[in-house]
């Protein structure tokens, strides 16, 4: 290969290092997190708790209305035993009796309203698990796809380094340092000649420089942009 050609090749295997490496860069970000399966954990948690929180309060409840129906039974037991006779005794166990019925009462709405919310509260924790599951299968699949990505990717990242080692043993040290120069300051450092202009800013290339080029064996640079000029 001429000069010019080692450079061309030079420029196409950096700038696939630079295209796999910042590919390679995406896929080890989206390795080590992935948001929508965290969220979709976070909701599955956060409606686990909520449902818990309501059975606890179902069970408190529960524990409640059993109280009060123990006392009911004792008074009404007491009551109609014939045992008590004293009328201010019955007249006040009378009353206890009608409180803690309406105690219940009030008792049987809020276990209603309870239950209703355990089941609602069910729902949402199953349909967030179904989200979940889907995410966890989604990412396992993901992950699989991006590991042999990865794989690849090293790869031949691998090679494109031996490559570029390779080709800048055989470049002089003037066409190096130029090009470096180049790459770093505008990014792309050899352009072609199209339609005799240079490719990259489209200014004309007189035809001397553009033969000069196309022989391939010096360095000749665009007036336009002082970009190293290939045939
Ligand atoms: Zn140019």
């Amino acid at each position: 290969m001429n000069l010019l050609s080692l450079l061309w090749h030079l420029q196409q295997t950096d700038l696939e290092l630079e295209d796999k490496s910042q590919r390679a860069r995406q896929v080890d970000a989206t390795l080590a997190n992935d948001p929508a399966l965290a969220a979709a954990r976070t909701a599955h948690d956060a409606a686990q708790q909520q449902l818990a929180a309501a059975r606890a309060q179902l069970r408190d409840r529960e524990l409640e209305a059993q109280t009060l129906d123990a006392k009911i039974k004792t008074l009404e037991e007491r009551l109609y035993s014939g045992r008590v006779t004293n009328p201010k005794e019955l007249d006040g166990m009378e009353k206890d009796l009608q409180m803690h019925r309406r105690q219940r009462d009030a008792l049987d709405d809020k276990l209603l309203t309870q239950m209703d919310t355990v089941e609602r509260g069910q729902k949402d924790a199953e349909a967030k698990m179904r989200v979940r599951e889907q995410a966890e299968a989604a990412r396992a699949h993901e992950l699989a796809q991006l590991t042999r990505e990865r794989d690849a990717l090293a790869a031949r990242l691998a090679e494109l380094n031996a490559t570029r080692t390779q080709t800048r043993g055989t470049l002089a040290p003037e066409a190096l340092s130029t090009y470096d120069h180049l790459r770093r300051k505008i990014g792309r450092a050899v352009a072609p000649i199209k339609r005799e202009s240079c490719g990259l800013c489209g200014v004309a290339t007189p035809t001397g420089l553009a033969h000069r080029a196309r022989e391939g064996n010096e360095l000749v640079l665009c007036p336009g942009c002082g970009r190293i000029l290939a045939g």
